[in-house]
């Protein structure tokens, strides 16, 4: 991707990402933080949380020429929030705002990433108790934080919902019963918002298509594929910087693959 983003990218943004320990979520956190911005570390894994942060950290206090550098202010050093998407309540997420809120006034970005895969099973297989717990974490824990965060995004100047979607979002795929669903479901919740705040707020809300990734999520669902013939996390975070920073100001509404980018370049 030909997007080169300035350094100073995401300088004094406020950026929430979910999923943030690993795969895609990883790599976007490690980016959005390289970019400059001060990154809210959310997932389920606390030691895999614990690693980004320290990775962070190490990048903030050390110099390209491998000197160190003083620490950042409190302000700017990342933050972890251990979070299970299967269990967050309606409470949890508003608990979440209140702690944002008091921390920086405002949030300037929040990335819905993490998702969960689910069963690989014929409809008539499914338990609907696996069933609804990816609904819980692809779909409800999103819509909830949406609904508690979304007065601090108005907060920002150039806030930024990004939701992530897949290809099974818009043509469902069998044996994928709960994920491809939940995809769809999040699809139509991202659009929604996005009319309705399309001429009443500054906040931008698209979605990410990242297509088939290098991922733990992409090696259960496709075991036969060989990872080295697919694009790692790292590659799409082009596409990732421009949602999440000021030169996307201008897209709202839209599902963003690699494909569409390229096209936009
Ligand atoms: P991974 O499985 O590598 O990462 C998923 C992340 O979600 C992990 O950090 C995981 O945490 C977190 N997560 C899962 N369940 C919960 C939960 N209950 N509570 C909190 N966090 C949770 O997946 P990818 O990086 O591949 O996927 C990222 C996004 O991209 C997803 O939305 C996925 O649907 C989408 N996508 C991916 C594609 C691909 O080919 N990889 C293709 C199309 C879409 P933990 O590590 O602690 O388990």
């Amino acid at each position: 991707m030909d997007y080169v983003p300035p350094k100073n990218l995401l300088a004094g943004r406020i950026i929430l990402i979910t999923g943030a320990g690993d795969g895609i979520g990883r790599a976007a956190a490690l980016s959005c933080a390289r970019y400059g911005a001060t990154v809210i570390l959310s997932g389920r894994t606390t030691e895999k949380l614990e690693s980004v942060y320290d990775e962070i950290y190490h990048a903030m206090t050390t110099s390209d020429d491998g000197l160190s550098r003083p620490a950042p202010s409190s302000t700017m050093s990342p933050t972890i929030v251990p979070m299970d998407l299967a269990r967050i309540t309606q409470a949890d997420a508003q608990q979440l705002a209140r702690s944002i809120d008091s921390q920086y006034g405002r949030l300037d970005g929040l990335l819905h990433n993490a998702a969960l895969l689910g069963e690989r099973l014929p409809f008539e297989h499914t338990s609907i108790e696996r069933w609804q717990e990816v609904m819980q974490v692809n779909l409800h824990a999103p819509l909830l934080l949406s609904h508690a965060l979304l007065p601090l995004l108005e907060c920002s100047d150039d806030g930024r919902l990004l939701f992530t979607s897949a290809g099974v979002g818009s043509k469902p795929r069998a044996y994928l019963g709960a994920y491809s669903v939940s995809k769809y479901a999040l699809e139509g919740l991202a659009k929604l918002i996005a009319d309705e705040l399309e001429k009443t707020s500054k906040v931008r809300v698209n979605l990410i298509n990242p297509g088939s990734t290098r991922t733990s999520m992409r090696a259960t669902a496709f075991p036969a594929e060989d990872p080295q013939t697919l694009k790692t996390p790292e590659a799409l975070m082009p596409l990732y910087l421009y949602l999440l920073g000021p030169d996307s100001r201008q897209e709202h509404g839209r599902t963003f693959t690699e494909d569409t980018f390229r096209r936009l370049l």
